[in-house]
């Protein structure tokens, strides 16, 4: 991914136009096959876009995606054939991205009768897919109300296996889910990337739940890379303001060390994409913000190890 940028146009609404937004504003990374990129940020940082770019789904406005060599951020429709085979997504919201008068047969075999396979085949495929997921093969003629928000998942899973992709871009996959049920299904991911070779990149609002899955993150804020790297560099010694922030949010189970936690308190909520505050993006809400910060947006640099984008990173 390179210098990727989308804009939404602004729109008319009761006679005032808003303005456009940038909503990803030049990011980039690269993954390679068989890894995880964990992406992280507030609701609103341009995350699901980016995702969504990967898989195509959207249109990047500039910049590229490449997979497995090939530019595909502008390929025709009709040409993306060989990559949403190669490239899938699993939603957030098991229930609302499920066809609720669609059997799990249906909705997992959809794929693979749209590319010509045979019902036939497709039907004993899906029964595959739902072993591998962890559901049975009587689940096969059931309608989505009849699973838990857990099991839909894993629906939703298996389907975008059904096409044997080397990519999943996954939006989200467990926020609608239980926290009992949060742990099970990351598991899963897990294991299914061990078996099936998959690289993932993982879309989340916490990091503690990229944590387990990923080689490498990302934090997003305001359509940019603020922070990226190494998973133990970024966890361990985190240099970005907001990384620390969003870090010392997560509770740590070991009560000495819960005591000893830094705790940052974000102030407020991100400003609008639509009006990007001036300078770093980040300054308003930064307690170590100074002057330098309101006029001059920080570049992210750094080795490959891990990157930051702030005139003043902390590391220990
Ligand atoms: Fe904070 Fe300044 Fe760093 Fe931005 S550049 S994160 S305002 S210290
Ligand atoms: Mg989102």
């Amino acid at each position: 991914v390179r210098d990727l940028v989308k804009t939404f146009p602004g729109r008319r609404r009761r006679g005032r136009a808003t303005p456009p937004v940038r909503a990803v504003d030049g990011i980039g990374f690269d993954l390679a096959a068989g890894r995880t990129l964990g992406l992280v940020g507030e609701s609103g940082c341009g995350k699901s876009t980016t995702g969504r770019m990967i898989v195509r789904l959207l249109e990047p406005t500039e910049g590229t995606v490449a997979f497995a060599g090939q530019d595909i951020s502008h390929l025709p429709a009709r040409r993306l054939g060989p990559l949403r085979r190669d490239a899938q997504m699993v939603f957030q919201d098991p229930n609302s991205s499920l066809n609720p008068r669609r059997t799990v047969a249906r909705t997992v075999a959809d794929p693979l009768l749209a590319q010509g396979e045979t019902a036939g085949r497709a039907r004993a495929r899906a029964a595959e897919l739902l072993d591998l997921v962890g559901l049975l093969p009587e689940h096969l003629d059931r309608y989505p109300h009849e699973f838990s928000g857990g099991q839909a998942q894993r629906i939703g899973i298996a389907r975008a296996l059904a096409t044997r992709p080397r990519l999943i871009v996954a939006d989200e996959p467990v926020s609608a889910l239980d926290v009992s049920v949060q742990a099970q299904i990351i598991n899963l991911f897990e294991r299914l990337r061990s078996e099936l070779g998959l690289a993932y990149v993982f879309v989340a609002h916490d990091l503690s739940v990229v944590k387990r899955v990923c080689d490498r993150v990302a934090v997003m804020y305001l359509g940019r890379i603020v922070e990226i790297g190494d998973r133990a560099r970024v966890y361990g010694d985190p240099a970005h303001p907001y990384t620390r922030a969003l870090l010392s949010a997560v509770p740590v189970p070991d009560p000495a060390a819960e005591r000893a936690r830094e705790r940052i308190v974000l102030r407020g909520d991100p400003p609008s994409p639509a009006a990007p505050p001036p300078g770093c993006p980040f300054h308003p809400r930064c307690h170590k913000a100074q002057d330098v910060c309101r006029v001059e947006r920080p570049e992210l640099t750094g080795p490959p190890s891990r990157q930051v984008a702030c005139h003043f990173p902390e590391s220990d």
